[in-house]
């Protein structure tokens, strides 16, 4: 197992020809579109990557990643520090076909002419997609509690559902 730098991008072809692994880090200042999405910079962003091929051929790129980003807490509106981690497995495909055949347990992923993908954008993405749709702190750790960010009033469902032993009622009634 090298322990290296992320390579920006790869062949994934090659490197998993090479059986190649790496464990290293993506500078969270790269991160440019995960720093604009949070509340503070990205820190490095730990991952770890082998490359190889299953039973049936195809070509993976099997790993995770892990960063720590400031958020902005949506129910007490302070910052908060959190963990995202992204577990990934992608293959490569060349057409819509490789992609249709591609088994669930694969992400399919684009090459460029050159046959390489890039390493640290897909990662970031995978960050992007793993991140709270809104942010909150953890009841116990929220300056609010556990109170619901609820907006308008909350409408009582009981009310307006007829119940069930009036209808009954009124059909012996009958
Ligand atoms: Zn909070």
């Amino acid at each position: 197992m090298q322990t290296v730098k992320i390579p920006v991008s790869l062949d994934p072809v090659r490197a998993a020809a090479s059986k190649s692994s790496y464990e290293g880090l993506i500078p969270g200042k790269q991160n440019k579109r995960l720093a604009e999405l949070s509340a503070g910079d990205c820190s490095d962003v730990v991952v770890s990557l082998e490359c190889g091929v299953d039973l049936q051929g195809i070509v993976y790129l099997r790993g995770k990643a892990v960063t720590e980003l400031t958020l902005l807490c949506q129910r007490c509106m302070t910052q908060y520090a959190t963990e995202v981690t992204v577990d990934f497995c992608f293959s490569p495909c060349k057409t819509q076909t490789e992609i249709d055949e591609l088994p669930d347990a694969y992400d399919p992923i684009e090459c460029n002419e050159i046959g390489e993908v890039r390493l640290h954008q897909l990662i970031e993405d995978e960050l992007i997609v793993a991140m709270p749709i809104i942010p909150m702190h953890e009841n116990d750790d929220c300056n609010m509690g556990a109170k619901d960010i609820a907006v308008g009033e909350i409408e009582t469902a009981q009310e307006e559902r007829p119940n069930p032993f009036a209808v009954l009622e009124k059909l012996k009634s009958k």
